[in-house]
């Protein structure tokens, strides 16, 4: 498959981390998704779509409260 932003890289299933912004707050979230090898966007699947959809859902309404890998910082 060809990437339909650059049109030119190839597209291949690879392991990336997808993120999600909740408020101020982002999460990470590993997944398969299909990678362009040229510009590096990401094609999720409904699949997975879905449960980063769940994963922001849950997070915001703090049904699950994964652990802090970092903080954002913001320079004014
Ligand atoms: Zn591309």
């Amino acid at each position: 498959m060809k990437c339909v932003i650059c049109k030119t890289g190839e597209v291949k299933p690879s392991s990336v981390e997808a993120e999600i912004k909740v408020g101020c707050d982002r999460l990470v979230v590993p997944v398969e998704a299909e990678v362009c090898q040229q510009c590096g966007e990401a094609y999720y699947s409904a699949e997975v779509l879905r449960r980063l959809e769940w994963v922001r859902e849950e997070f915001a309404r703090k049904a699950i409260v994964p652990p802090a890998v970092g903080k954002v910082y913001q320079v004014p």
